[in-house]
């Protein structure tokens, strides 16, 4: 029998939606289900804000369901485990993701690919078998499968942490799927935004050389002294780029809007690949000629399954990698959207959502 969305969700929770296309984030009270047997609950300590937050409280990809309730950057603690959740206890941190579920039958969820399951369950604004929809970690807790939950190292600041859930495994899954991290080779960044500053520093620990690519010439002296960037190329220098052509191995392209792929695919050298990660809203193009020429190869990849979720948060957890990242307090996140779109952050909000979320 089909349960009321009461039942399906009988606990009350509390967080901020949008409810249209303006984007404007105000208080939301929702539910939740109950922890069920599978599943811990975590009270939400720290969530950041992902550009593709941004993208889906405007429906710029056309598929935004409102109201809702965004944020798949979580770091929370655990208040309840399920009887078949063996490895959390209560009072353990725990991060969560993007995604909350997928159909683990497929071939993708039985390689650990749940990220290419056909029918991912992502953290918000999915529609689940239920009827009922995600919402995300604007919020004071979010129950989620065992599954979908990750450790985080010990030693990591949590808020800096929050950052990895997505933005670090976005970057972490194409380096490593397109084999760009063999210690020396050159590895271009383009866009130093959330993805791409965590990307100059994942680079840095394979033994990259890294050069940023970006439209934004005051990145520059940050990108190399605090980042550990090698170099830095403004993209909408002509000459300077140029001058780069025909040197990189690899390029991670994390640009948010539509640009011209042309100039990023010259500075790749013979074999060079580069890996899309951004998602403009419009399509982009490229002349045949520049991939041919040269045996060039584009690609993309979308976050990360599971297992390299977790093996991506060890991995930071071992070379101490986090994001670089501005605290801010739940009412400030309409501010903070309006500078993310500005590319006017350094390098992710983080909202402090156990210190600034009251209902
Ligand atoms: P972000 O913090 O806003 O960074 C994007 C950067 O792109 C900006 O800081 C800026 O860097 C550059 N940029 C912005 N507008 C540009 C333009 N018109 N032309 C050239 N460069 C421009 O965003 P993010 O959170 O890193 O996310 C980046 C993109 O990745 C978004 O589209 C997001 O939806 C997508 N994403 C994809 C996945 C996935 O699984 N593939 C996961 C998360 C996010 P400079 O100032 O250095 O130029
Ligand atoms: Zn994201
Ligand atoms: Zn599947």
């Amino acid at each position: 029998m089909v349960k009321s969305p009461e039942e399906e969700h009988p606990r009350k929770a509390f967080g901020w939606a949008a409810k249209d296309t303006s984007g404007v984030l105000s208080p939301f009270n929702f539910s939740r289900r109950t922890n069920g047997a599978d599943d811990v609950t975590l009270k939400i300590l720290y969530c950041g804000i992902c550009h593709s937050d941004l993208h889906a409280v405007r429906n710029e990809w056309g598929n935004t369901i409102y109201p809702i309730v965004p944020g798949h950057e979580i770091i929370g603690a655990v208040t309840e485990v399920g009887t078949n959740v063996a490895d959390f206890k209560v009072g353990d941190i725990a991060g969560v993701g993007c995604l909350v579920g997928a159909c683990h039958t497929c071939e993708s969820c039985e390689s650990d690919l749940e990220n290419y399951c056909p029918q991912p369950i992502l953290t918000y604004n999915s529609v689940v078998p239920n009827g009922t929809i995600t919402y995300g970690g604007y919020s004071d807790h979010i129950v989620v499968p065992r599954r979908y939950a990750v450790r985080v190292p010990e030693g990591l600041l949590l808020a800096a942490a929050a950052p990895l859930l997505c933005a670090g495994i976005t970057v972490y899954s194409p380096m490593k799927h397109y084999g760009m991290t063999e210690p020396g080779r050159h590895l271009g960044v383009v866009g130093l935004g959330g993805l791409g500053h965590v990307a100059v520093k994942i680079g840095k620990a394979f033994g990259l050389k890294v050069t940023v690519i970006s439209t934004s010439p005051a990145k520059e002296k940050e990108a190399i002294q605090g980042l550990g960037a090698d170099a830095f190329l403004v993209s909408r220098d002509p000459e300077k780029m140029k001058d780069a052509a025909n040197t990189m191995d690899y390029i991670l392209d994390t640009v948010s809007a539509v640009h011209p792929l042309e100039p990023l695919v010259a500075l790749l050298k013979l074999n060079g690949k580069l890996v899309m990660v951004g998602l403009p809203d419009k399509p982009l193009s490229i002349n045949a000629f520049s991939l041919l020429f040269g045996r060039k190869a584009v690609g993309g990849s979308v976050i990360g399954g599971m297992k390299e979720t977790q093996e991506m948060m060890d991995f930071c957890g071992k070379h101490n990698i986090t994001a670089d990242v501005e605290l801010v307090s739940m009412d400030y996140v309409n501010t903070a959207m309006h500078r993310l779109a500005k590319a006017d952050v350094k390098y992710r909000f983080v909202i402090d959502v156990a210190n600034s979320l009251s209902n």
